[in-house]
């Protein structure tokens, strides 16, 4: 089993003789043993098994290696949320009083996290432009950084990110590349192919993709080498004392140290636990994640060509446009496509956008993306309504910016949708 899409549709389980065909669903808590000794090993992380579900679970570990498999990685996990594995993800590897880079181009709820909540635990941020050269991104390091954290395609800036060249810098100084690779998935981008250590997923996005379950996952590649920065990452490279002096590189090695300690301690700890049955509904999603991404793609790229000729809007920004700044980027690292998101400004500003929204009738209001039904925002009369214009512009969000997701329907629809729209502007 070597191609995506058979991995999308069979990856992570495959039934025995007489076994479920469909991944079952492990909706329990606990799991019971003959002896306490038994149950002992799975504590001391000696045997392999569960014991309870905040820490693992059949049902989600068959989704996550699935998730693995199509990365191409070594170990993964999946967590409650997207926001879940970008915070476990960094917070495995920095404590307080440690530091790190991060591209400026990532989600709005991402940027809050590392600007204000991890500030809060000591965790300080440098946020650096996804477009910085070599040299720039080298002078952000400092001895106490510990990783360089971007997005393959940013939400909602739709910036594409040079994944090699971050790689590169990132080893050159030491440090893992994470990856949250949400946008493409790994049907059209692969970040480890490039480089990238470590890569996460919000996977309430396409690969649900039909509005069902909030979640996410973390798949390391097994190559970012812990050990020969033992004093950079103390926390895979020596005895952890909450775990009866395990030495997570030398017990799982450098395929396995990162996301094992993830579970055992901060899982353990934080208890951002996926329920069961959404890591069964992921499942179904993950099964059409290779035919349904083409259509999003398709519809994507169809109605930004047809916005950018349309003399109402004043401009279109979608990474797989001709005119997009990043078209070289997408040639190298995305050349099945991008996504089906696509930003644009209508004339006649914050007003008229206010007014073409209140007349789709197909495309829903919602603060979604990634979904088969599709849906639109505007920030300067939703989410960023308390800004002025001035305030909105310092964000990089226009007043007459809005995103728009486009689903799996019939393009001719979506455009007609829009069309009467229009109209009414
Ligand atoms: C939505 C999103 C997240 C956060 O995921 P949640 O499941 O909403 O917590 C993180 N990164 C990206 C790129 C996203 O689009």
């Amino acid at each position: 089993m070597s191609l995506i899409g058979t991995k999308c549709v069979q990856g992570g389980y495959t039934p025995k003789n007489g076994e479920p065909r469909q991944i079952p669903v492990i909706q329990s808590t606990t799991f019971k043993y003959d002896t306490s000794e038994d149950m002992g090993k799975l504590f001391d992380l000696e045997a392999n098994g569960y014991f309870y579900t905040r820490l693992a679970n059949p049902t989600s570990d068959y989704v996550a290696k699935k998730i693995c498999e199509m990365e191409g990685g070594t170990a993964a996990m999946l967590t409650s949320s997207g926001m879940a594995a970008s915070f476990l993800a960094v917070f495995n590897i920095c404590s307080c009083g440690d530091h790190f880079i991060s591209s400026s181009a990532i989600y709005g709820g991402t940027f809050n996290l590392f600007a204000v909540t991890l500030k809060r635990m000591g965790i300080e941020v440098t946020f650096v432009s996804p477009n910085a050269t070599e040299e720039e991104l080298n002078k952000c390091f400092k001895p106490n950084t510990k990783l360089v954290f971007g997005e393959t395609v940013a939400n909602p800036s739709l910036d594409v990110l040079d994944i090699e060249k971050f790689a590169k810098v990132a080893h050159e100084n030491g440090v893992p590349l994470i990856i949250d690779n949400t946008f493409p998935t790994p049907v059209n981008c692969r970040p480890f192919e490039w480089g990238a250590d470590i890569v996460t997923h919000a996977t309430t996005k396409y690969m649900d993709g039909h509005g069902s379950a909030v979640g996410g996952a973390i798949v390391d590649s097994g190559k970012f080498n812990w050990t020969k920065y033992p004093e950079k990452f103390p926390g895979l490279c020596t005895p952890d004392e909450s775990y009866h002096g395990i030495t997570y590189t030398e017990q799982f090695g450098i395929e396995g140290a990162y996301i094992t300690k993830a579970v055992a301690q901060l899982m353990r700890d934080l208890g951002v636990t996926p329920a069961p049955m959404n890591a069964f509904l992921l499942n179904l999603g993950l099964e059409s994640l290779h035919v349904r991404i083409k259509k999003h793609c398709e519809n994507g790229l169809a109605l930004a060509k047809y916005l950018e000729a349309n003399p109402k809007i004043a401009w279109v920004k979608y990474p797989g446009l001709d005119s997009s700044k990043d078209k070289a980027l997408v040639d190298k690292y995305l050349p099945n496509g991008t996504c089906g998101v696509v930003s644009f400004g209508i004339v006649g500003g914050r007003e008229a956008a206010s007014k073409f929204m209140k007349s789709l009738k197909l495309i829903a209001i919602e603060t979604h993306v990634a979904d088969a039904r599709s849906c639109c925002l505007h920030p300067a009369t939703a989410t960023h309504r308390q800004l002025s214009d001035a305030e909105l512009e310092s964000c990089g969000v226009s007043p007459d910016l809005i995103r728009m997701s486009f689903g799996l329907e019939d393009k001719e629809d979506l455009m007609a949708d829009i069309e009467q729209a229009l109209e009414n502007v």
